[in-house]
């Protein structure tokens, strides 16, 4: 009974006290976790989550035992009441899935899954996908926007395959999390990206332009090179966490460069006078449609109405 008995793998999802792990052995292990292990950590909720990598004892082929885990990098956390909570370790990338139409594309919810992504630290990618629907000079302009704040934009379509060799070069051998609502082609794609996966594929109906079809579970998808896709119901829609509204400004990357040079400290770039982040606006130097977005979830979301 010595370390070589243990086998490497990767946490898929917590479900209670039952933790499922794909070993590098290729096999799916339910696991319990070490109590040692639980005495050690201070967090008790969070000794082990999705994306973790484990060593565990195989105690039957379909059984284990967790008995360390590995150190984290990249994690996707939420803080609440002062309190960090760990929702997916070993991230690299959060993916951020767009559509360019049906459903229409709404670049207010991209520069929100972009703050969330910066305030956990994490790479976003984000992939414009249908764009066999559209002409992709239409949209050029705005991913142009995008691509100048330095953030990584792939235009894509899971339809066509165009462009999904570069997607697949940039996932392999990396975790990511996969965020984007429903129907803009999250399943399609990574049918795309690992062949023979045959995930379901939804409905987008006419009418209203939303997709019908929903998945519930929490998924990995492996990917080549030992990646790994996460998709999990509560980051897919993640909305933003306990950001205050002071801090969006130094979160974006085309404001940041101006928020200290306003009059006031504590300038919400809103109806301040002297506000340089304004005044970039006005002669084009920030988006205006990036500014109008910002303006948008503050009034709407983040101060007292
Ligand atoms: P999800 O809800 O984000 O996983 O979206 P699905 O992968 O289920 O796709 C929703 C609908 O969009 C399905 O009818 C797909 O066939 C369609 N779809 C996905 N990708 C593309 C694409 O690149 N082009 C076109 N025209 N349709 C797509
Ligand atoms: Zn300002």
């Amino acid at each position: 009974d010595t370390d070589s008995d243990l086998i490497r793998g990767r946490v898929v999802s917590v479900h209670g006290l039952k933790v499922r792990v794909i070993g590098d052995d290729g096999r799916r292990y339910e696991c319990a976790v070490r109590q040692l292990l639980k005495s050690l950590s201070t967090d008790q909720r969070h000794v082990v989550v999705a994306g973790d990598r484990v060593m565990l004892r195989a105690e039957s082929p379909q059984d284990g035992m967790i008995e360390s885990v590995l150190p984290r990098r990249g994690v996707l956390s939420r803080t609440s009441r002062g309190k960090q909570h760990v929702i997916v370790a070993n991230v690299d990338y959060v993916l951020i899935i767009a559509s360019v139409a049906r459903p229409s594309l709404k670049p207010a919810l991209i520069d929100r899954f972009l703050l969330t992504a910066a305030q956990c630290e994490i790479q976003p990618i984000i992939v414009f996908n249908k764009c066999d629907l559209i002409d992709p000079m239409r949209i050029q302009p705005m991913v142009g926007v995008y691509a100048s704040m330095g953030y990584r934009t792939l235009m894509v379509s899971a339809e066509t395959e165009w462009n999904i060799d570069p997607l697949r070069a940039l996932l392999t051998g990396k975790q990511a999390v996969l965020a984007g609502q429903s129907g803009v082609g999250k399943s399609s794609l990574l049918n795309r990206i690992q062949p023979g996966l045959g995930l379901a594929v939804g409905e987008v109906s006419d009418d209203n332009d939303k997709g019908r079809h929903t998945t519930t579970a929490s998924r990995l998808i492996p990917t080549d090179g030992g990646g790994a896709v996460f998709d999990t119901p509560g980051i897919r829609q993640f909305q933003l966490w306990n950001i205050e509204a002071n801090e969006v400004g130094g979160l974006m990357p085309d404001f940041r460069p101006y928020v200290s040079s306003c009059r006031y400290p504590d300038c919400l770039h809103l109806t301040e006078t002297d506000c340089a982040v304004k005044d970039a606006v006005a002669d084009a130097r920030i988006d205006a449609r990036r500014y109008d977005a910002y303006c948008h979830l503050l009034e709407e979301d983040l101060l007292p109405q």
